[in-house]
């Protein structure tokens, strides 16, 4: 099985697409975060992840502000996203990029040790962007995206407990829930 892994900004979805099969399983959140679904990454146990975290991601500016101008999160965020980062040496939004593809990367191997694993950091500048759309959909893993849905953000799990923080976090970000197939109240 392949498991693409990505974040849940609106300028990806197309390259997702492009790089899954047709039976990948998504998983896409706040910052492409490995920490937050290892757990369901070992008992899915995927032979190939296609990893692919990109440039200027608003969830590594959120971390940014967080550790250097010392924004205020929730606990939750604070516990899935940003503690990641804070014993971490950055001075530049791209270099805590480049840090969050690295760490992720090798939590990758770690926990998947027999996987073939691939990394892309998506340069947001060299692919088409969609017109933004302020809202987002909250998918499961092998939902397959519709018209509709280019533009906007999307979160999708295996799971939805994996997913509270960028639930959270896309809160934060102004984004109207649009569909949430987990049909759960928050
Ligand atoms: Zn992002």
């Amino acid at each position: 099985m392949q498991v693409v892994i990505s974040c849940m900004d609106y300028r990806l979805t197309q390259e997702v697409i492009n790089k899954s099969k047709k039976d990948s399983l998504i998983i896409r959140n706040a910052g492409a975060n490995i920490f937050e679904i290892k757990d369901i990454l070992k008992k899915l146990n995927p032979e190939e992840v296609v990893y692919l975290p990109h440039t200027d991601c608003a969830a590594m500016k959120l971390t940014y502000s967080v550790i250097k101008n010392h924004e205020g999160v929730t606990q939750l965020i604070n516990d899935k996203l940003i503690s990641i980062f804070k014993d971490k040496n950055f001075s530049s939004l791209k270099e805590l990029e480049e840090i969050n593809a690295k760490v992720n990367e090798d939590l990758l191997k770690e926990i998947l040790p027999k996987a073939k694993i691939t990394t892309e950091l998506v340069d947001v500048n060299k692919i088409k962007w969609p017109e933004r759309k302020a809202r987002v959909y909250v998918l499961k893993s092998n939902t397959k995206y519709d018209e509709e849905m280019i533009g906007s953000y999307i979160i999708q799990s295996p799971e939805l407990e994996v997913i509270l923080a960028d639930l959270e976090i896309a809160n934060k970000l102004g984004l109207r829930i649009e569909k949430n197939e987990f049909d759960t109240k928050f």
